[in-house]
């Protein structure tokens, strides 16, 4: 350990004695979260990076002033101080053994906005897609379009001086920033601004001011000399960029700009002043194709005199990453020809379509004179450009997801070049990286001379020799392009501060610890980065640190996917769980807003603990020891898992596809195993095994909302909210001896087994009643699934076993799908296509089954089980599907996706069916999960933070449709909760509504109804 890593850990050791004091003092005096507990502690310990260091303890503050307080404290009582927004930095920038500041949950509000003057003021906790969503209909934007846009903070963007695909055109983030009103370490409070507000300004000021300058202007010829020239230069502090004239008088600069990129180091962002840009109304792309990698970059020096918006590189691997994606083939099908090496994506904007189409044009004349005719397939239309766009980015997230140990690790990911000597850089880097054993793939920023690549490591084996070796020749490299700059995007942090001083030299590297000392004598802002800084190999600071070992759980599911290969066989499921968990990289996607539905437990709570990473990090820290004995199954692990609603939107949406649904069964296993049970957890678990017998007395079933007074003891005993009505028996359940014996309904031509669950059989038969009759109208042969040893009738239905796997009972729910396997394997082995109504019992099959029955006969139904409206999809796709459907009365659908609909990406196919009524117009809510999630949102506990799930954006879309709509939902928990949602509602029509599902829809618009 050197002397810096030293000094980190004497400061945590110093803190942890005073802790007790820091975090009562904290209580006290502020409004907001203080959060000192270990869970909470680890949860905060990384970031985007390799390292981990725990901090001292965590504030949440809920006002401007809470923050202030927080600062002052922890100055007091001599404890650093680490501001943080979304926590996705990849350089160890965020975390630290110190007081960290979350300003995400609270200080996020847009303060000021003058569309006239084009500026705006913000808190440093406003994620970027949310201010870009509201300056829109504006027709401005914030063009620092970095790609974590969906969760990135102003504060942290400014912190890093974060930079966007577009910077050719709109510069980094310190080109955009007016002003920064911020907080130091001292309690001093300063508006840093243009230096034309000097004299307006305090002494004290004044003072910071003119000692600031007298260090640049001394400098001035060794900044002339050694610092890099290129516009990606995020190395330092900007003191380039604040230099007053040489006679003293004050050139314009800004001195928030030496703000901008200080990684927290010199001062608390209390508000940013920011400097917004018009949306350019017209966009042109060309996709200009090379055949050889070298060739690809040597023409971005070419392409930039074009004054393109972006130039961006995707290399062979992402194309044949892509290609082979089944959702993304028939995308790069259309804007790819041949078997280019790589491609570059040319964009040009502005409010002139004709310009555009003409720089287009300008384009393809170039790459002929580059000898690449025909080389440029055009885009002009909007809507394949932003699929080109998405493919880009799906690129990173597959290669993102890679498993086993060795991982895409980021520390050379944004060295800066001048473009003239982009192609033999990459040359020889990627020399560099062969020669030490490993591999990387290029994408991203060519028109600055910025490309991210991201070597193979194993950081946990030999990975932390392999990165300084690379990173040294990767230094040297850079050093020998004049103006070039080590650190172009991503910062400094924990992994490149050591690497400044070899750019810059000795000299420049004491004027930036003498720019801190002005700010921050004490070293208390974020101390080891950018100054004074540790090894970057220093494994002690690592996440795998040396003495880390998982615990090898004696795992219910099988996780043999995740393990590295060679484990599969033999310890590899126990092995490929804790895999799967350190999946996570923390890049904080989960944290998004916006579209799709990963994670509604994080967007209704704001909370790092309700968050897809944080339960994984709490896994990760559980399962490795670092949070206690028997973590793992320890009430702080309950408390993490508890409001997953198990919705799967991380395990499609996650770019390292953290599948947490699964992961929370099997904590719920191990948790019920020690902790046992709870009667309202058996009852719902237990509710397929006991429905026949309940659907028997269907009066004495519905009491509970029948009788006054009951809900409330069914509250207090358990624990079922007594706001909530409970799904109604009927006492004509499909599946009854009423129903044909031999379990077929007719004669067709082609077979389809329909596989009625719980919900839909006791509860809503009327749904499986129209999914049969529709299938019947379109002539199929429908067999009523049952159970095998049942050929009668009689017998409980099959079941998926999702109750089971809803508490942890995941022997109860292997038995349910063995049963099931056996029941369907006959029709399987014909082929016959398994037909479901409920998305998640249907998917169960799919995806569960898998899990607990690995096989190939489990294998073999899954490739069989269709949602009704993935069958009649596919069935319309290949002209096979002869159903007549009449217009209906409605003229429009809004429909809500199930979030396992989502998850298994089956909108497309119910939106497709139900446009198949005549004139019905069909529009999908954006919505993430409803909040009821199975018997979630019945609980008493879960009551308030399901309706906010549902608040968020579903019920809001449902209350503004028109009267004549109708509302669609496939999952029965969904309807339930617009039921629930709707019914007190003060305009009686609203309060009416209810959602169907889509068979029902079908059935209603059948031209010749029949039904059973
Ligand atoms: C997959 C991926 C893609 C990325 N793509 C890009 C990209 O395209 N361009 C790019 O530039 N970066 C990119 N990044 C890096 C990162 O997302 C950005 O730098 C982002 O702007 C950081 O925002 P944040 O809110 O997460 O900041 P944080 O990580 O929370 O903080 C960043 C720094 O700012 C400091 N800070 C935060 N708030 C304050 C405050 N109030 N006062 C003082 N200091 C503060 C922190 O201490 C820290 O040093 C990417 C990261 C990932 C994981
Ligand atoms: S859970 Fe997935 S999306 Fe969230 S931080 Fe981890 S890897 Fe990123
Ligand atoms: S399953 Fe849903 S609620 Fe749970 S972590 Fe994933 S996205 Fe969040």
């Amino acid at each position: 350990m050197d002397r810096a890593s030293r000094q980190v850990v004497a400061v945590t050791s110093h803190v942890r004695a005073g802790d007790g004091a820091l975090a009562v003092r904290l209580r006290r005096e502020i409004r907001g979260e203080v959060l000192f507990d270990a869970a909470s502690r680890g949860r905060y310990s990384t970031d985007a990076s390799i390292y981990q260091i725990e901090p001292v303890g965590v504030v949440v503050p809920q006002t401007e002033e809470d923050a202030r307080i927080a600062i002052q404290i922890a100055a007091d009582e001599s404890v650093p101080i680490l501001a943080r927004g979304g926590g996705t930095s990849q350089c160890g920038q965020t975390v630290g053994a110190a007081l960290v500041i979350d300003n995400s949950k609270y200080l996020n509000r847009l303060l000021a906005f003058d569309a006239q003057a084009r500026t705006a003021v913000v808190q440093p906790g406003m994620v970027l897609d949310q201010l870009n969503a509201y300056l829109k209909p504006h027709g401005l934007w914030f063009p620092v379009d970095v790609s974590t846009s969906a969760q990135a903070t102003l504060g942290g963007m400014a912190g890093n001086n974060s930079c966007g695909s577009r910077s050719i055109r709109y510069g980094n983030m310190v080109h955009n920033v007016r002003g920064i009103d911020a907080l130091l370490a001292d309690g001093s409070e300063f508006h840093f601004s243009a230096s034309d507000q000097l004299a307006a300004a305090s002494p004290a000021y004044r003072e910071l001011v003119a000692k600031v300058h007298a260090v640049v202007r001394r400098e001035a010829a060794e900044i002339e000399a050694r610092w890099p020239r290129v516009l990606r230069r995020v190395q330092g502090y900007n003191i380039d960029m604040v230099q007053p004239g040489a006679e003293g008088a004050p050139l314009a600069h800004n001195l928030a700009h030496l703000l901008v990129g200080s990684e927290g180091t010199l001062a608390y962002t209390r508000r940013i002043h920011l400097d917004l840009a018009p949306l350019p109304t017209h966009k042109t792309l060309g996709v200009c194709h090379f055949p050889t990698f070298h060739q690809a970059m040597q023409a971005p020096q070419h392409i930039v005199k074009l004054a393109p918006t972006a130039v961006e590189l995707v290399d062979r691997t992402m194309i044949e990453l892509a290609r082979g994606n089944a959702a993304f083939k028939p995308i790069v099908n259309r804007f790819l020809k041949g078997d280019p090496d790589a491609i570059l994506l040319v964009e040009f904007a502005g409010d002139d379509r004709d310009k555009q189409i003409a720089k287009l044009r300008q384009l393809v004349e170039l790459m002929a004179d580059l000898g690449f005719p025909g080389g440029v397939v055009e885009i002009p239309d909007s809507g394949l450009q932003k699929q080109v766009w998405e493919v880009r980015k799906a690129g990173l997230n597959i290669m993102m997801s890679m498993k086993g140990e060795g991982k895409p690790v980021s520390f050379i990911e944004d060295c800066a070049v001048p473009l003239e000597h982009l192609a033999e850089y990459t040359d020889k880097l990627t020399r560099v990286f062969a020669k030490h054993g490993t591999r990387g793939t290029w994408y991203a920023h060519a028109s600055v001379g910025t490309l991210h690549v991201r070597p193979v490591l194993n950081m946990k084996e030999g990975g932390a020799k392999q990165m300084r070796a690379i990173a040294e020749e990767a230094c040297e490299l850079v050093r020998s392009y004049k103006g070039a700059a080590y650190s172009g995007e991503h910062g400094d942090g924990l992994v490149r501060t050591e690497w400044i001083e070899p750019i810059i030299g000795s000299r420049l590297t004491r004027a930036l610890e003498e720019i801190k000392d002005l700010f921050d004598p004490r070293g208390l802002m974020n101390p080891g980065k950018i100054v004074r800084g540790t090894r970057q190999d220093d494994r002690s600071l690592f996440r795998f640190k040396p003495a880390y070992a998982a615990q090898q759980l004696d795992t219910a599911l099988d996780w043999s996917e995740w393990s590295a290969p060679g484990e599969a066989a033999g310890g590899g499921s126990a092995k490929g769980f804790i895999a799967a968990v350190e999946m996570c990289n923390n890049n904080g996607h989960c944290r998004k807003f916006d579209a799709g539905t990963m994670c509604p437990s994080y967007r209704a709570t704001g909370n790092e603990r309700d968050l897809t990473r944080g339960r994984a990090n709490t896994l990760r820290l559980a399962l490795s020891g670092q949070l206690g004995p028997a973590a793992f199954t320890s009430e702080a692990m309950r408390e993490a898992m508890d409001l997953c609603v198990s919705c799967k939107g991380c395990k499609r949406e996650c770019p390292t596809g953290v599948d947490m649904a699964k992961m929370k069964i099997e904590f719920l296993y191990h948790y019920g195993k020690r902790h046992g049970r709870s009667l309202k957890d058996r009852l719902v678990a237990w509710l397929p095994r006991y429905a026949p017998w309940a659907a028997r007395l269907p009066a004495l079933a519905n009491l509970r909302d029948a009788i006054p007074g009951l809900a409330g003891l069914g509250e207090s005993l358990l624990g079922l909210s007594a706001k909530r009505s409970l799904p109604r028996w009927r006492s004509d359940a499909f599946l009854s001896r009423s129903c044909a014996a031999a379990g077929e309904t007719q004669t067709g031509q082609r077979e389809v087994a329909l596989l009625v669950d719980t919900f839909n059989n006791y509860f809503e038969p009327d749904n499986a009643r129209a999914a049969l009759a529709v299938l019947e109208a379109a002539g199929y042969r429908v067999h009523l699934a049952r159970a095998a040893d049942d050929p009668s009738g009689n017998a409980r239905p099959l079941c998926c076993g999702r109750t089971f796997l809803a508490s942890g009972l995941v022997d109860e729910a292997r038995a349910e799908a063995r049963r099931t396997v056996a029941a369907l394997a006959p029709y399987v082995a014909r082929g016959v296509p398994v037909i479901g109504l409920e998305p998640s019992c249907l998917y169960t099959l799919r995806d569960e089954f898998k899990s607990m029955l690995p096989g190939a006969e489990t294998d073999a139904l899954a490739a069989h089980a269709l949602l009704f409206e993935e069958f009649l999809a596919a069935e319309h796709k290949a002209g096979r599907l002869k159903l007549e459907l009449q217009a209906l009365p409605q003229k429009k659908a809004l429909l809500h996706g199930h979030c396992h609909q989502k998850a298994f990406g089956a909108m497309s196919a119910v939106e497709q069916v139900l446009r198949l009524v005549p004139e019905l117009q069909v529009e999908t809510v954006e919505s993430s999960c409803c909040g009821m999630a199975g018997a979630f949102g019945y609980e008493a506990q879960h009551y308030e933070v399901s309706m906010k799930m549902a608040e968020a954006s579903l019920l809001p879309a449902l209350r503004s449709a028109g009267a004549d709509t109708l509302l669609v939902a496939d999952g029965t928990s969904c309807r339930h909760q617009i039921h629930d949602g709707l019914k007190g509602d003060a305009d009686p029509g609203v309060a009416a509504r209810g959602a169907v599902h889509v068979a029902q829809v079908l059935a209603r618009a059948l031209r010749a109804p029949s039904g059973r």
